[in-house]
């Protein structure tokens, strides 16, 4: 059994300008990766730039990562902070912006404009840049992952890249959250779910990764409410933020499953946020684990119990899976996916090896084909 996350976690107010000269150690230029408009609301690019300016560090700003971050955005970026002569990478937003750094970091120290690197053979690749994350959503755990998924226009799909690209440090300052709309707060918070439920069902499951688990389904469980009603506390920010960095934590050692996989061309076709379209699914894979517990043994892994199911809704104060269910609709509304495409996502999830693996149980199109059902 191994726990290993190498990322410096601050997670206080203010801790960009607290931790300036930290930033300052990885060189005399920064390359900072953002989106278009969030980060210069929410004050979290300004509060960058200048940590940097106090430390004498010159930076240049990249603020075109789109949501579901693309290769090809990340190439030209990439080409921007070469010629630069950029020393490391800090990447400021939700998991697009972290994400699209990671990869960016990956081109640059390996002094490539050449993308097919991103799904080679690590030996492929150079020395990622050094990465700092400022992270502005609480929902993908990007700030601690080794993990950067982007959108691959000619599969329709997304993936995440080959290689591990752990950030050095994660900066988490809750305020930055006050500045999103109830809509991108229930997206994320159910991104965070997702990640906690699919790591504790899951093949890779250990004691050390459920203590992240079990902590962040306690604490999701005492913000629901607020988080539906729209009336989260400043207590409530510090929470969700830490409900994300412990989820993103758990999937670093189990990684995600089948809600995952599904969900993916379902964002890229139907432009469904991320954690949306994670949600859509949990209701059934949770059914279809509580089934397959029952008959325990059967499991790939023998941390998984006959009872998981039940200690996450006993975890997250629920009754059952109806009550979650309903919570979930309460959070996202109501989602379809098109014949077609949920055909096509069975298809690929099918022959998906990554995630299937990572599902403690086998299964069957037919078990996968109910999926959607049970979201109703
Ligand atoms: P996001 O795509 O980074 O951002 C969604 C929206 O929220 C954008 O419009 C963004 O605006 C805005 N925003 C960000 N912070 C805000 C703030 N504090 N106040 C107001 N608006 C804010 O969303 P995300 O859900 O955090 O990230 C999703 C991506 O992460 C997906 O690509 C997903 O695949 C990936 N992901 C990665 C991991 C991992 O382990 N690495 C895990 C799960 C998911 P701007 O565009 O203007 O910034
Ligand atoms: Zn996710």
């Amino acid at each position: 059994m191994k726990f290993q996350i190498p990322t410096t976690i601050y997670q206080e107010k203010d801790c960009v300008k607290n931790h300036a000269k930290e930033l300052a150690a990885f060189g005399s230029h920064a390359f900072i990766i953002t989106g278009r408009h969030s980060s210069k609301k929410n004050g979290s690019l300004d509060d960058v730039c200048a940590a940097l300016s106090a430390e004498g560090v010159a930076y240049t700003v990249f603020d075109e990562i789109e949501e579901n971050p693309s290769v090809e955005t990340c190439r030209k970026a990439a080409e921007i902070g070469m010629k630069e002569g950029a020393k490391f990478l800090i990447g400021i937003g939700g998991g697009s912006p972290m994400d699209a750094s990671k990869a960016i970091a990956l081109l640059m120290g390996s002094k490539t404009l050449d993308t097919s690197i991103f799904y080679a053979n690590a030996k492929a690749a150079g020395k990622p840049l050094p990465v700092v994350e400022v992270s502005t959503t609480a929902g993908t755990g990007s700030e601690v992952t080794p993990y950067a998924i982007l959108t691959l226009h000619d599969a329709h799909t997304k993936q995440s890249i080959s290689h591990r690209i752990y950030p050095a440090i994660a900066l988490c300052d809750p305020k930055y959250l006050t500045f999103s709309s109830p809509r991108i707060l229930k997206n994320t918070a159910v991104d965070a779910l997702a990640h906690l439920v699919e790591s504790t069902l899951n093949t890779n499951t250990t004691l050390y990764s459920r203590l992240c688990t079990e902590y962040g389904l306690k604490l999701w469980g005492q913000i629901k409410d607020d988080l539906a009603k729209d009336a989260l506390t400043e207590e409530d920010y510090a929470l969700l933020m830490q409900i994300a960095t412990v989820a993103g934590m758990a999937i670093t050692h189990t990684g995600t499953s089948i809600p995952h996989g599904l969900s993916y061309p379902v964002t890229y076709e139907q432009h469904l946020a991320h954690g949306a379209a994670c949600g859509l699914f949990l209701p059934g894979y949770l059914d279809f684990c509580a089934k397959q517990e029952k008959a325990h043994a059967a499991a790939k892994c023998s941390t998984i119990t006959d009872h998981d199911t039940e200690d996450i809704y006993r975890l997250l104060g629920v009754a059952d899976l109806q009550e979650l269910t309903a919570i979930l609709h309460s959070l996202l509304g109501d989602m379809e996916v098109a014949e077609e495409l949920w055909k096509k996502d069975v298809e690929m999830i099918s022959v998906n090896e990554a995630k299937l693996k990572n599902c403690p149980y086998a299964i069957t199109r037919g078990d996968l084909e109910g999926f959607l059902e049970k979201y109703k």
